[in-house]
């Protein structure tokens, strides 16, 4: 039959049996190699100071592209992290796990590759941190206001630390049982280790930034009663609703959400048992999702000892160049080679599941698969297409439909717009003094826009608390730059 997508390929693939378990020779460190000085400095003097950066515009914090690569080509290191936190608070945080959009809008970009900018960005914190350059900055007074920052991932995180600084006496709500949000129990260590994220806390610690881990708020203690003790509230927490696949199976024993699933082995790199833990060990896995969640799943089932890992996708698979359509400086949509991806694994376009299939034990044993064909811009199965492919571990990586409403909506009254909190062009919901920051008013996005979002939600705080504000205010809600 012919099958120009690929799409028969898994189907028909000879899968071995369940055990054996391959011998596993990765671990969870850090997949990325440091950068030769040589090469570091070549690429950042290949920075040509454009009279226009559009690479500025390309990354959401606005971070000084040009400036910090002239230091570096200089030998200037010292400087140049002094530009970096300039605009950005976690360079180490999007150094590591950021797309990259500035690259995209790099005016080498279009007849060259493009100046390796993250890789420089990246190198610099890490010399900083190295040489002792990263130091606490305490606030020289302070305002005698308090502020409560609801959520402890990049958003929460840079908020916090940029209201630390400005004097506010500044406490953090998380409730999970450690501070950082998706870049402690979300993102995998092989894509950032957790020293990076601790080493981060301990300094605003030192700036007098207080953490409160194993509060929900809502529950705990309820958001009026928060927002009375406070002078002031930030909402930073996430958007933590799984989009889920509502078919026949979906409760069969071995389908999971991706978060359940991540979160546990982030639990166990940090040396907690978990009871009962799900595991990709001795299985055949199917990631449904090609995202960045899909893309940690991938890295974890081979770390984990899976016997096969199959990721499918819904959607035509992207192309490898930028297309017409989305000429430069624009950030194009293209086909993504994490290094999970490049570890192993199979990659399915054009794969809709309709089904999970279960065996006598109510164990899921297969996914019943069809090929995707749009009908009036939808996408929906194609009949007569259905295929089955073997699996006992799914998972379920189909993104996030918003922030968790219930609490917030009954005890703040806040109202939420297209499944987010409403907040104007200042970050302000309706409530006076609650603002709002990140992925809970942005939906699901990225972690450099939670960092610009959170930098710019502590402007809008500072304002309203001291009537003016020395902070910086780097983006407004609406703001989509030349990025997504
Ligand atoms: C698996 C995965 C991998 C990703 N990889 C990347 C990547 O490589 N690069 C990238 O740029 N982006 C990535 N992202 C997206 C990125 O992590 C998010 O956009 C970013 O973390 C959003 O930051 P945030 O601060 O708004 O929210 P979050 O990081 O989601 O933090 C919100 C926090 O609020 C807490 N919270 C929620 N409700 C309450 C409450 N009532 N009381 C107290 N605490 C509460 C939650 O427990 C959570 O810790 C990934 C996302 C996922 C899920
Ligand atoms: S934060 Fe992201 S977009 Fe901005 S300079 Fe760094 S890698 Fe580029």
């Amino acid at each position: 039959m012919a099958d120009p997508k690929g799409f028969l390929k898994v189907q028909e693939r000879e899968l071995p049996k369940r055990r054996p378990v391959p011998v596993r020779i990765m671990d969870f460190k850090e997949v990325y190699e440091n950068q030769d000085p040589t090469q570091l400095r070549r690429q950042a003097g290949r920075c040509m100071d454009c009279g226009i950066p559009f690479c500025h515009s390309g990354c959401p914090l606005g971070n000084l592209i040009p400036e910090w690569n002239d230091l570096i080509w200089r030998g200037e290191g010292r400087q140049a992290i002094e530009r970096l936190h300039a605009t950005n608070n976690f360079p180490e945080f999007t150094g590591t796990l950021c797309p990259a959009p500035c690259e995209a809008s790099c005016v080498l970009g279009i007849n060259q590759p493009a100046v390796t900018i993250k890789q420089v960005e990246v190198s610099i914190i890490d010399q900083a941190w190295a040489n002792g350059w990263v130091t606490p900055h305490p606030p020289e007074r302070l305002t005698g206001k308090t502020v409560a920052v609801v959520g402890s991932g990049p958003a929460g995180l840079a908020a916090a630390q940029q209201l630390t600084r400005a004097g506010h006496t500044v406490a953090v709500y998380e409730r999970d049982d450690r501070i950082g949000g998706l870049l402690r129990y979300g993102i995998p260590d092989f894509k950032m280790e957790k020293k990076r994220l601790d080493a981060r806390l301990a300094q605003m610690q030192a700036e007098g930034t207080r953490f409160r881990a194993g509060v929900t708020i809502g529950e705990d203690i309820a958001w009026d009663d928060l927002r009375s003790r406070y002078d002031a509230v930030v909402i930073a927490t996430g958007a933590t609703v799984p989009r889920d696949l509502p078919i026949p199976g979906r409760d069969l024993l071995g389908v999971h959400f991706a978060m359940d699933y991540l979160v546990q082995q982030n639990k166990v790199v940090a040396g907690d048992q978990v009871a009962a833990q799900i595991t990709a060990e001795g299985r055949h896995v199917v990631v449904i999702g090609g995202g960045d969640t899909g893309a940690d799943c991938i890295g974890t089932a081979h770390r984990q000892g899976a016997l096969s890992v199959t990721n499918l996708a819904i959607g035509i698979q992207p192309p490898a160049e930028r297309p017409e359509h989305q000429p430069w400086p624009t950030t194009p949509t293209l086909f993504e080679v994490s290094s999970a991806h490049e570890e192993g694994g199979e990659r399915v376009y054009l794969a809709s599941t309709v089904e999970f299939l279960a065996n006598e034990a109510g164990e899921v044993r297969a996914l019943r698969v069809a090929e995707t064909e749009y009908l009036d811009g939808r996408r929906v199965p194609k009949s007569g297409t259905e295929r089955e492919i073997p699996a006992d571990l799914v998972l379920i990586a189909m993104g996030f439909t918003g922030p968790e409403s219930d609490t917030l909506h009954g005890q703040l009254r806040v109202p939420f717009e297209n499944g987010t909190v409403e907040r104007d062009g200042d970050y302000a919901t309706s409530e006076a003094g609650v603002f709002v920051a990140g992925d809970a008013g942005r939906g699901q996005s990225l972690i450099v826009w939670a960092i610009a979002e959170g930098r710019a939600a502590a402007s809008a705080v500072d304002r309203y608390l001291e009537g003016e504000t020395q902070l910086p205010f780097p983006v407004r809600p609406t703001d989509r730059a030349l990025t997504v």
